[in-house]
């Protein structure tokens, strides 16, 4: 698993094409991190708070976890997967983005 930080939007979006990430024009506007099923997480810093940062690591390597344990089969569960995410990068990094 790769795990890359990178510091501008523009680093992002020319990252999500290096790794041939779909839609990445609209991912650069619209995302702050990737995980691909490529073993690939992107985040794009520029925007987050050094706490941010440290819960967003842990939530895109739970979605590695779940692509790993229950196939692309789980990407049509997204609201379970970002539910789970949450849950462990709070506990990881006691950050929790909705307060
Ligand atoms: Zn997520």
């Amino acid at each position: 698993m790769l795990i890359q930080i990178v510091p501008t939007r523009k680093a992002y979006y020319n990252e999500l094409i290096r790794y041939k990430i779909p839609a990445a024009a609209k991912l650069s506007r619209t995302s702050y991190a990737v995980t691909s099923t490529g073993n690939v997480i992107l985040i794009n810093s520029e925007e987050l708070s050094r706490k941010h940062l440290a819960f967003t690591s842990p939530h895109e390597m739970t979605h590695q976890y779940q692509i790993e344990k229950y196939g692309a089969e789980i990407l049509k569960k997204r609201s379970w997967m970002e539910q789970d995410a949450d849950y462990h990068a709070e506990k990881i990094s006691g950050y929790n983005k909705y307060q």
